[in-house]
């Protein structure tokens, strides 16, 4: 007798250990296998081609053993894979960093004809860059999310905003973006909230972009960028990803896949010692004000009364760096490293002050955080009384 199995959806703790994992009790193995192959031997010649003419036609997920490491790679399947399913959408496509997602994603618009994108700022210093210095033939309209509906044009291929944004960690109302949206597709970069705070997809965007290089990875040791959406989009992103190349190594594919596994623990962990520590910067006087999201997360980004170069340089434990989102906290001036790219008029108007500095909290103890913090909050403020002569 035929049975009908309704599996009830998994949690998101569960699917994240679990996803694009399925196969492997059958296979009699139980770590992911590590393919490095960049060609695959056929005999078959004939049978190729029609698959190959499949994949130009449609850009759907090969059938079959692989072809080519450009084209497809197994491990790198299983990541994109389980991606999706944290995410919540048909698939999700990866590449070999954030810029090079974003990047894929402008050129599959493009290719449309559709080159005009509504941004809101702030965004990651490097995207603001690659949408105003026109590198791809992108023109921008940068707007406030109330004035997304009236800057759509019939030329209009996405609507980019972040949320948290990236360094301020301004909010945004998804909902009320994806509603003014029309048919636009709405892209929203995750890569601060991760799926574990927010699912983009849910709120109406419909495509969700991550550095994977950050919290998806989580150890600092793996460039990535992934792009979870509906399967047509997908199809595209793929088309792009083989004719330019800009492809995720399936090492890289493997250190996701195993950072996914652990991605609800950490961000609730970290989560937990940034508002601590959100917390005390609020109530200290050498800090002019401290930006923490409703929703939570492992950023704080903060304003000093002092000189926010001596922070950066007095702190011992925490590690002053760009990026975020690893098992340690790191610390930066987003002014003179993330979004220094950005011009320096339009940097301030979006509300990234000469002052304001973004820490990613990672996994230590938070008094010993806040004990690192602390002094070098006090070497700043010595150090500004000293150039005062007060
Ligand atoms: C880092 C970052 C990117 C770019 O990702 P890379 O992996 O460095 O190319 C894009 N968006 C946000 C929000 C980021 O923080």
């Amino acid at each position: 007798m035929e049975q009908h199995t309704v599996t009830p959806p998994r949690s998101l703790a569960t699917e994240a250990v679990h996803a694009g994992r399925e196969d492997l009790a059958g296979l009699g193995v139980h770590a992911v296998p590590l393919d490095l192959s960049t060609t695959y031997p056929s005999y078959d010649s004939r049978g190729e081609a029609a698959r190959l003419d499949v994949f130009a036609a449609t850009g759907a997920r090969l059938e079959g053993p692989p072809v080519y490491g450009r084209l497809d790679n197994p491990t790198v399947s299983r990541f994109e894979t389980a991606l999706a399913r944290l995410e919540g959408t048909d698939d999700a496509v990866a590449f070999a960093s954030g810029m090079a997602a974003l990047t894929a994603c402008l050129l599959a618009r493009g290719s449309l004809g559709l080159r005009h994108v509504v941004a809101v700022r702030p965004l990651y210093g490097c995207s603001d860059h690659l949408l105003t210095g026109g590198l791809l033939g992108t023109e921008v309209t940068w707007v406030d999310p109330a004035g997304i509906a009236d800057a759509i044009r019939p030329d209009t291929g996405l609507v980019l905003v972040e949320t948290p944004a990236n360094p301020t960690l301004a909010e945004l109302d998804l909902r009320a973006i994806a509603h003014s949206c029309g048919t636009v597709p709405l892209l929203a970069d995750n890569t601060f909230a991760t799926p574990v705070l927010q699912r983009p997809a849910e709120l109406g965007a419909s495509i969700v972009l991550h550095s994977a290089t950050k919290y998806l990875g989580g150890h600092g040791d793996v460039l990535g960028g992934v792009v979870a959406c509906d399967e047509e989009f997908a199809r595209l992103l793929r088309k792009v990803r083989f004719a330019t190349g800009g492809v995720l190594h399936p090492l890289a594919g493997y250190l996701l896949l195993r950072g996914l596994s652990t991605l609800p623990v950490r961000m609730r962990a970290a989560s937990q010692s940034a508002e601590v520590l959100a917390g005390r910067l609020a109530a200290d006087p050498r800090v002019a004000a401290v930006h923490y999201p409703r929703i939570g997360g492992a950023m704080v980004a903060f304003e000093v009364h002092g000189d926010p170069h001596e922070v950066i340089a007095a702190v011992r434990l925490i590690t002053p760096a760009v990026s975020l989102g690893s098992v340690d906290t790191l610390i930066q001036h987003p002014a003179s490293i993330s979004h220094r790219v950005v011009d320096e008029r339009d940097r301030r108007a979006a509300g990234v002050s000469d002052r304001l500095l973004r820490m990613s909290v990672g996994l230590e103890d938070v008094e010993d955080l806040w004990r690192d913090l602390d002094g070098a909050l006090r070497a700043a403020a010595l150090a500004e009384s000293v150039s005062s002569g007060s």
